[in-house]
């Protein structure tokens, strides 16, 4: 049986007290043995949930970090700040950064290097729009922003090289990708990483994942796990989601 990777996008649907409640709750679903669970609380919730998923052997991580340690960057959190409340991991270039505030490859760039040099274990997000995926650009855009991400980065031996393929159109949609597809762009992306940086990358499914589907996609042999979001920032989802893994 495969490591399973289960990570936990709860964006912005959680105030910290809901965070904390649902942390507890967390720690009392049991994942997978040898799984790695990592939730991704909202930024102001982070010292709250921290201690409680630490006492349960579940990781935490930042959805989001600016690349400066520290600065005159109102309103922005370094991945050195997030480090210092116990967060172990960060994703980059999650789709709604990169769409609704603008965040250019560069930027996922500069954030990808900023979250190794704290020796955080970054979380890559890359795909396409649907507009693109109907142009047949797929494999264009993927290899843009893989390009971007890792070319001519030193990528740390003894941290996971992980990357999400997150369609766009299939995040907090309902219309998840086809297993099969997503199982196809999963191992090109493992090919173009591997030619990158020459390290196999765990490779993630996330877009719409619930109790139904989850199934479908970790069965897949290039599948190491999924990222999800909806279906993680409410108790009972998640442990109907759990339940389908054991
Ligand atoms: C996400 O936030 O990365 C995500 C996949 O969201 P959802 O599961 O809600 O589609």
């Amino acid at each position: 049986m495969k490591k399973l990777y289960l990570f936990a996008n709860w964006k912005m649907y959680l105030d910290a007290s809901e965070s904390e409640k649902l942390a507890r709750a967390f720690g009392k679903i049991s994942s997978p043995r040898g799984s790695e669970v990592v939730v991704f609380p909202s930024a102001i919730a982070v010292s709250a949930v921290a201690p409680i998923l630490k006492k349960n052997k579940l990781s935490i991580g930042a959805q989001n970090i600016h690349w400066a340690d520290h600065g005159g960057f109102t309103g922005e959190i370094s991945a050195a700040m997030y480090k210092d409340f116990g967060c172990t991991h960060a994703l980059a270039g999650h789709s709604e950064r990169r769409h609704l505030f603008h965040e250019s490859d560069h930027d996922v760039r500069l954030k990808l290097e900023a979250i190794l040099d704290q020796k955080m274990t970054p979380a890559l997000c890359v795909g396409e729009t649907l507009e693109e995926r109907k142009a047949g650009k797929v494999e264009e855009v993927l290899e843009r922003q893989l390009h971007s991400a890792y070319a001519n980065l030193l990528f740390p031996k003894g941290i996971d090289l992980i990357v999400a393929y997150e369609p766009v159109w299939a995040i907090g949609t309902g219309e998840s990708c086809d297993p099969k597809e997503a199982e196809r762009v999963v191992e090109l992306i493992g090919n173009s990483v591997k030619k990158l940086t020459g390290q196999t990358p765990v490779g993630l499914y996330g877009g719409s994942v619930s109790a139904e589907n989850i199934r479908h996609y970790v069965d897949q042999p290039n599948i190491q796990g999924v990222l999800v979001g909806g279906a993680s920032a409410d108790k009972e989802s998640w442990s109907a989601l759990i339940e389908k893994l054991s």
